[in-house]
């Protein structure tokens, strides 16, 4: 499903260089659920974000379902990234004006689909996450649970075959948090879909079936 090849990333700040990841070669397959720990600094969500097209490696590749990211046009990484791809963040990224369902449809409606096509997979995953009678809420009615599973909601409205999650509950209590683990073990089982998540927690780790460690740039235990 992922693959990376040689993956330096450095950024530039001033006269200041900063090696983040030095030769990062990675395989994740399909059906998947990978948990990437390591500490503070050692370029976890840098991975995460190069895996997904988000940012661009100072040199190495990356292929998602066997398409080199660096050899597609901005359109087609973007497409990617909306279909193939989910996101979640740490701090959900909800828009606090728009209710559950709208935030949920908001890839859709950026895609310029029609709504209405899609809404049996709505309740579908409104069911899925459990959140079917809280769809007119606005996030700050929700709690920080409820709000990062809309934002799992939302990662999976264009049913993408990957779920790229950074700290997904790096914000929330050690019982919310499993709770999230238990949703995405679910949807990993039960769905099939390929899971690449980094987490601080050890327990949260062991949802997943292996654990990457990061350390100085190099995977140094898988
Ligand atoms: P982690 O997620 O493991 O905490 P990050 O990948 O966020 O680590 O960051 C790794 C290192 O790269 C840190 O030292 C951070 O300061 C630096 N870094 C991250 N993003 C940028 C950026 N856009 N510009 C400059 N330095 C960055
Ligand atoms: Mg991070």
């Amino acid at each position: 499903m992922i693959e990376t090849f040689q993956l330096y990333k450095t950024y530039q700040l001033g006269a200041v260089r900063v090696e983040v990841l030095k030769g990062i070669d990675l395989t994740i397959q399909e059906g998947e659920f990978v948990s990437i720990m390591g500490p503070s600094g050692s370029g976890k969500s840098t991975l995460l974000y190069l895996m997904g097209g988000l940012d661009q490696p100072s040199s190495g590749r990356v292929k998602v379902k066997g398409k080199e990211l660096s050899a597609m046009k901005d359109r087609e990484v973007s497409i990617l990234r909306r279909r193939t791809l989910g996101f979640v963040f740490q701090f959900y990224n909800l828009i606090p004006n728009l209710n559950v369902e709208e935030n949920i449809m908001l890839p859709v409606l950026l895609d310029g689909k029609q709504p209405k096509a899609y809404r049996h997979r709505l309740e579908a995953i409104l069911e899925t996450v459990g959140l079917a009678g809280r769809r007119r809420h606005t996030p700050r009615e929700l709690s920080g649970g409820e709000q990062q599973r809309v934002a799992i909601a939302r990662a999976l409205i264009n049913e993408p075959d990957i779920i790229l999650a950074d700290e997904p509950i790096g914000n929330l209590d050690t019982k919310t948090g499993m709770g999230i683990m238990e949703l995405l073990q679910r949807i990993n089982r039960e769905q099939g879909k390929t899971i690449v998540q980094v987490t601080h927690s050890r327990e949260a780790a062991t949802y997943g079936q292996r654990i990457i460690n990061l350390r100085d740039g190099k995977v140094w235990e898988e």
